[in-house]
C-alpha cells in the first residue's frame, strides 16, 4: 500500500471531510423536502379551517398560515440550496474542485462550517459582509 506523502495529507484529510459532508446532503434534501410538503398541506389545512370560521375572530385564524408561508420560503431557499451543493459534490468527485469553497472569495470554507450546514454558499467572512450589506439595503 502506497503511504500518502506527508504534504499533502492536510488536502487529503479536507478531501475526505468534504465527502462525508456531501454524502449527508441527500438526505438532508429528503429531510427538508419532508418538511416542506407537510408544511404546505398544513398550510391548506389551516386555510380550510380559517375560511370555516364566521366569527369576528377571523383575524387569528388568518395569520397561522403566514407564519408557515415565510417558514415555506426558508425551506424552499434550503431545497434550492442543497439541490445546488449536491450538483457542485457531484462535480467535486470527478475531479472539480469546487464543493466547499467560498462563491465569493474563493477560500475554502472550514469543515465546522460545513458540517453545520453543508448546503453552505459562502465562507464566515462573506457571509457576514453579505449579511451587513443586506441588512443597510433594506432600510
Ligand atoms: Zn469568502
Amino acid at each position: 500500500m502506497p503511504q500518502a506523502p506527508t504534504t499533502h495529507s492536510s488536502r487529503t484529510n479536507r478531501e475526505e471531510s468534504l465527502r462525508q459532508v456531501g454524502a449527508g446532503l441527500q438526505n438532508l434534501l429528503e429531510k427538508t423536502r419532508a418538511e416542506y410538503v407537510g408544511i404546505r398541506r398544513d398550510a391548506k389545512d389551516q386555510i380550510k379551517e380559517a375560511t370555516k370560521v364566521t366569527e369576528p375572530d377571523k383575524g387569528n385564524a388568518i395569520a397561522l398560515p403566514e407564519v408557515n408561508m415565510r417558514r415555506e420560503r426558508l425551506l424552499r431557499n434550503q431545497i434550492v440550496a442543497i439541490e445546488a451543493a449536491i450538483e457542485k459534490f457531484k462535480k467535486f468527485k470527478a475531479g472539480g474542485a469546487l464543493f466547499g469553497i467560498c462563491e465569493e472569495c474563493g477560500e475554502d470554507i472550514s469543515i465546522r462550517r460545513l458540517t453545520h450546514s453543508p448546503a453552505v454558499r459562502l465562507c464566515c467572512d462573506c457571509q457576514a459582509e453579505m449579511e451587513e450589506n443586506e441588512k443597510r439595503g433594506m432600510r
